[in-house]
């Protein structure tokens, strides 16, 4: 939602704010190893390691390599694409600054580092010994603020967060939300 947000400012073209959007959640695409682990623990009967998951997760595409190849292969659909790349790759790195300051779990010993180099070379790697939980109050708290500004940002702008998925969807949204506004705040 905040890199729709993102996009929403930064370009009236909606292909190219649906590319700074999921250039905001791409690098989770190295967390899909939890697939074949559920696959092995449901064929083989055993105990489910996430031994894929843990492996790649945060290695494949949460660092300065994965940022260039997958935001570079994002703008090869985009409209303006030097300025789609610049704020996909800051959207990019918005979800790796999300994940350094709040991700941490199952476990509260589960530090997610950002390992910046990774696959490539193995340093640096970052991590903040305060990361707080992925469902902790902080992350909760930055969630209503930034739902609330989509919303607002939904009416005036004439398009919602929606719109990642489905314009036609996007469309009926935005004229409910408009509604709302106006039966809320209706001159008396
Ligand atoms: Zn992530």
């Amino acid at each position: 939602m905040g890199s729709w947000l993102i996009g929403s400012v930064a370009t009236k073209n909606p292909r190219d704010r649906q590319l700074i959007a999921l250039a905001g959640v791409i690098p989770d695409l190295d967390g899909f190893g939890m697939i074949p682990d559920v696959v092995r623990a449901v064929v083989t009967d055993q105990p489910n390691t996430f031994q894929f998951y843990h492996r790649y997760h945060h290695v494949l595409c949460h660092g300065c390599p994965g940022a260039i190849l997958l935001c570079g292969l994002l703008v090869f659909f985009a409209r303006e694409r030097w300025r789609t790349f610049g704020f996909c790759l800051l959207t990019f790195h918005l979800h790796l600054l999300c994940d350094l300051l709040g991700s941490r779990g199952p476990s509260p010993s589960d530090l997610w580092p950002i390992c910046y180099s990774e696959p490539i070379l193995r340093r640096p790697i970052w991590f903040w010994k305060s990361q707080w939980k992925l469902d902790g109050w902080q992350n909760q708290i930055v969630f209503l603020v930034v739902f609330i500004i989509s919303i607002k940002r939904a009416i005036s702008s004439g398009s919602s967060v929606v719109e990642i998925f489905s314009n036609r969807g996007d469309s009926v949204f935005v004229k409910v939300l408009c509604k709302w506004r106006s039966t809320l705040f209706k001159p008396r």
